[in-house]
């Protein structure tokens, strides 16, 4: 089974897709980690995103499209979650392609529901949290930049909304309850 998790900034994507890790054994294709993990390696490619994440830009097509294309090609699963990914249409098609050449389908689009206001205090607390435990905080984990990601939601990703919706893909789960409630809402999805 192969999922998408689409929602804000700030939305739960990322503890959600854990969650389905441990207990599903799938494999969780962030490709926010990924780039995070380019530009923390020093590479080329991670030296061209920095800047682009560092302000909440979103990085060329191409450059996630490429990320995922290697992962699909090379990694074998009992089902993949796209966690940050697609983020606009051009990659929603180009997935599309990319799982339709490996034999796979999608799905499952499970959209998690969650109030702007919750999402700008959620991911400054995350960074205070990180702070106070003397963890790394993430450079784009600021009111800042939280600005830019947001209204790049808005303008590039919410279209991938009534798109899936359209193909009859799209769930929606409300992504303010308890982490333990919107696990559960998930599971209610995909045991369907
Ligand atoms: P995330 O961890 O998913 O919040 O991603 C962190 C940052 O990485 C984003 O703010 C973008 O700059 C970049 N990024 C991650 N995934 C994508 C994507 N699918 N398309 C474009 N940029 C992305």
């Amino acid at each position: 089974m192969n999922i998408i998790l689409l929602g804000p900034p700030g939305a739960g994507k990322g503890t959600q897709a854990s969650f389905l890790v441990e207990e599903r054994g799938m494999v969780q294709l962030s490709t926010g980690d990924m780039l995070r993990a380019a530009k923390d390696s020093g590479s080329e490619m991670g030296k061209v995103v920095a800047d682009v994440m560092a302000h909440g830009g979103l990085v060329t097509d191409e450059i996630v499209i490429g990320l995922i294309r290697e992962q699909l090609e090379t990694v074998k699963a009992n089902g993949f979650i796209f966690d940050g990914f697609p983020r606009t249409l051009a990659q929603a098609d180009a997935l599309n392609g990319l799982l339709t050449e490996q034999g796979e389908n999608l799905d499952a689009v499970i959209e998690l529901e969650v109030d702007d206001n919750v999402l700008v205090e959620r991911i400054v607390g995350r960074a205070a949290d990180a702070a106070a435990a003397g963890q790394p905080v993430r450079a784009d984990d600021n009111a800042e930049s939280m600005k830019v990601r947001l209204m790049e939601y808005y303008k590039k990703t919410s279209p991938l909304l009534g798109y899936y919706y359209a193909k009859g893909q799209l769930s929606r789960v409300d992504g303010l309850g308890s982490m333990e409630q919107v696990k559960a809402d998930i599971a209610a999805v995909l045991n369907g």
